[in-house]
């Protein structure tokens, strides 16, 4: 007989969830306070998810009924902690994405309240560029990397200038991520800037050869293929991350935002936009493009496909094949 979340019975202490956390990173810290382990206490509690990743990415509802139960609060609430399901293509790129970021303000105050680890559920969502209890820009988990450009410290100005449009590409994409083929745009262009990994944003050159990529004059990188305008907003070559540049590469939360505001012009209209990279292709580039798809690095080649290729949403790549 399949027991009730009511016949588990309340947990008689609890302490409570910070703000924005993730049921993932609470449960533990419960399961810490009892001194079991996370599994013991999700077995206890008859959840069918006893791993982290289970726990924040594949809930059943049930699950979400019998943990609220026990730790008496409403579902709404508990359902709030955990990651919406995406979808394909965007559920491929969660597979392999590790956070990349953190609010030191939060984690600062998790730290006076708690010596437990504290995870907030925006930190896991790549689509976040600052955290949403306090605006700060999100940082870099490890601490500053000094190897790296920060251009929210180095060029203030410049990067608060960005950064109005930076939320509204962040928005863009939270949409993108959440129902990818109800926008008209390109999932595989988006996906595929949204990793942010050299192999898949350098043009021309072969599999395997990109750790000293060398770009001649006239070459760009696909990030402008699918960005126009890219280059002139950003001014400074050295604001760019070091895949599209030979300079100093700037830390990767930094160079999403920077992104993130590149994007948003691109996704307010995305149709005319493309036409004017289409155009911008035709010619000159076509080589390095076909050279581009040919040498594709093996994670965008399985999301390109064939049963993919003619998506509804997959225009943009149809199209530079076409050229
Ligand atoms: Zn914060």
């Amino acid at each position: 007989m399949t027991r009730l979340a009511s016949s588990y019975g309340r947990l008689p202490f609890v302490p409570q969830p910070f703000p924005g956390e993730i049921l993932s990173s609470w449960l533990s810290r419960i399961a810490a306070e009892y001194g079991v382990s996370l599994e013991h206490l999700t077995r206890h509690l008859g959840l069918s998810a006893a791993t982290r990743t289970e726990i924040d990415h594949a809930s059943t509802s049930d699950d979400i009924q019998r943990a609220a139960a026990a730790l008496s609060v409403a579902a709404a609430e508990i359902r709030e902690m955990v990651h919406r399901p995406l979808k394909t293509p965007v559920r491929r790129l969660r597979e392999r994405y590790s956070p990349v970021q953190v609010c030191t303000r939060c984690r600062a105050v998790h730290l006076r309240r708690t010596n437990k680890p504290v995870a907030i559920k925006a930190w896991f969502e790549y689509w976040q560029i600052e955290c949403p209890q306090c605006a700060l820009p999100f940082s870099a988990p490890g601490g500053p990397n000094l190897n790296r450009s920060n251009p929210a410290h180095e060029e203030p100005e410049w990067f608060g200038q960005i950064m109005p449009l930076a939320r509204r590409g962040a928005a863009q994409i939270k949409a993108f991520a959440r129902m990818p083929y109800s926008a008209s745009v390109s999932p595989v262009a988006i996906l595929r800037l949204l990793s942010m990994r050299r192999g898949h944003s350098i043009l021309a050159k072969p599999e395997g050869t990109w750790e000293t990529p060398r770009y001649a004059d006239g070459d760009h990188c696909i990030a402008e293929f699918f960005l126009p305008g890219l280059r002139e907003l950003l001014h400074q070559d050295s604001l760019l991350p070091k895949l599209w540049t030979e300079e100093r590469p700037v830390r990767l939360v930094s160079a999403r935002t920077i992104l993130y505001a590149a994007m948003a012009n691109f996704l307010a209209e995305p149709g005319a936009s493309y036409s004017r990279t289409v155009d911008a292709l035709v010619g000159s580039r076509r080589t390095a493009v076909e050279q581009w798809l040919r040498h594709l690095p093996q994670h965008s080649a399985k999301i390109l496909n064939p049963q993919r290729a003619h998506h509804r949403g997959n225009s943009l790549v149809s199209h530079l094949q076409q050229i």
